[in-house]
């Protein structure tokens, strides 16, 4: 039995009345068994005083694998984006995927990130990348219509296949991808679903991110993306809809209905200018669950939850002219316990509770852009003023995966060779 002290941080917990206590936490076996004082001998202390200790960030989106094609599609129309992603996808060989997903996930151990959400083919590369990284994963296979798929095989029984081989793990869990409407049809959509019910999976899917996407779908079946999912009965509380941007307000009360979440992606609508933003005032107030994702490194172009945490709040803000909406603690939520929530996890993660995964980072306290750290301002000093060098410590499942900065779950220098070839050999230069 292994045990953990992190000693006498500032703990914010984001927990039910998401209490900020000077604290010890006591880990036991991977698990949060005490936050108060703690006497008890232990096998490894890990001082946290003047630092902060938080839950791990969730990343609710994002394509792991592409994190080594960042940089390779800036500043295009849209049309011209996908033609060049897709064209450098196309030439990415299994080695490739498995660099990819290994740098991203040294970026999300380096960045406080502990549990991603990814939507990709290959994924059985990718959760082997995860195993040895020490991350959790919750890696859902691209399902889409045969016709579109460049797969070998037919993709959702490829799915299945990655289901049976990795069932039943605590790091990485998988799910179903449905990449969106204008790949999926109806019968793909109610497959993947009806696969999600008998095995309790994420059906996690791409949702109206383009204002072309939605009046092309209309075009086709009279109906919007998520009108349309609705009508279809395809939504329901396993459904978690990336970007989410282009809704109206009766979209937006079908997914409160059906108790669907949503991830947000404010860094990758912006930087594609895709137009919409996310309606995430309404969506509060009719009881859509919230959380947020950075989408992949081609659209980002990184993993860093707290840059995140903070554009989400300033897009919203900005663009109601309204500074009240969307609140430091609610931009929280939305990166801790309302991603946990997404994903089926909330009784595992998403806060530093007795009985949780220990899950959790470590800011450095002693960074000026910290300070001053007082009770009253420790949760805006996190979304507001925090970055992703801020990190020092990240602990997943109970194993610490960096220590002060140094990352101990991975060979670093080896990860960061790999990725200049591959991105060598990707890009031509
Ligand atoms: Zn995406």
């Amino acid at each position: 039995m292994s045990r953990i002290l992190v000693k006498g941080g500032q703990v914010v917990t984001q927990n039910a009345i998401r209490e900020v206590l000077v604290a010890d936490v006591l880990i036991e076996d991977g698990r949060v068994v005490k936050v108060g004082k703690v006497t008890d001998s232990v096998d490894e202390v890990i001082d946290a005083r003047g630092d902060i200790v938080m839950p791990g960030l969730v990343n609710a989106h994002t394509h792991v694998a592409m994190s080594v094609m960042k940089g390779i599609a800036d500043d295009l129309p849209f049309g011209d984006f996908l033609d060049k992603v897709f064209a450098v996808d196309a030439k990415r060989q299994e080695k490739d995927i498995d660099v990819g997903a290994r740098l991203g996930c040294l970026e999300m151990i380096r960045s406080g990130t502990t549990t991603f959400v990814d939507m990709y083919y290959s994924e059985d590369v990718i959760a082997k990348a995860v195993e040895d990284s020490g991350i959790r994963g919750v890696l859902c296979w691209a399902v889409l219509d045969q016709r579109f798929t460049t797969q070998k095989g037919v993709p959702l029984e490829n799915c299945k296949r990655f289901y049976e081989a990795h069932k039943g793990q605590r790091r990485v869990i998988p799910g179903i991808g449905l990449q969106g409407v204008y790949v999926c049809s109806e019968e793909t959509f109610l497959g993947a679903k009806e696969f999600a019910l008998e095995n309790e999976l994420l059906l996690h899917f791409h949702l109206s991110e383009t204002r072309k996407e939605v009046y092309d779908h209309k075009d086709k079946t009279g109906k919007r993306p998520a009108e349309w999912l609705s009508q279809i009965g395809f939504l329901g509380p396993r459904c978690l809809a990336a970007h989410a941007a282009w809704l109206t307000i009766n979209e937006v009360k079908a997914l409160a209905r059906a108790k669907a979440s949503i991830a947000s992606c404010p860094v990758s609508n912006m930087k594609l200018a895709t137009g919409g933003v996310a309606p995430i005032p309404e969506m509060l107030a009719e009881g859509v669950n919230v959380s947020l994702g950075t989408d992949g490194s081609t659209t980002n172009n990184s993993l860093d939850m707290f840059g995140e945490m903070k554009t989400l709040a300033l897009l919203q803000k900005s663009s109601r002219w309204d500074p009240t909406v969307v609140k430091a603690q609610q931009a929280l939520d939305f990166a801790t316990r309302n991603g946990a929530k997404a994903i089926g996890l909330e009784s595992m993660i998403g806060s530093i509770e007795p009985g949780k995964m220990a899950d959790m980072i470590i800011l450095d306290g002693s960074s000026p852009n910290l300070r001053p750290m007082l009770p009253s301002n420790i949760v805006a000093n996190i979304v507001y003023s925090s970055n992703a060098g801020d990190v020092k410590t990240t602990i997943c499942d109970g194993r610490v995966l960096m220590l002060d900065r140094k990352v101990l779950s991975m060979n670093a220098e080896r990860v960061l060779v790999a990725a200049e070839e591959t991105g060598r050999e990707l890009l031509g230069a």
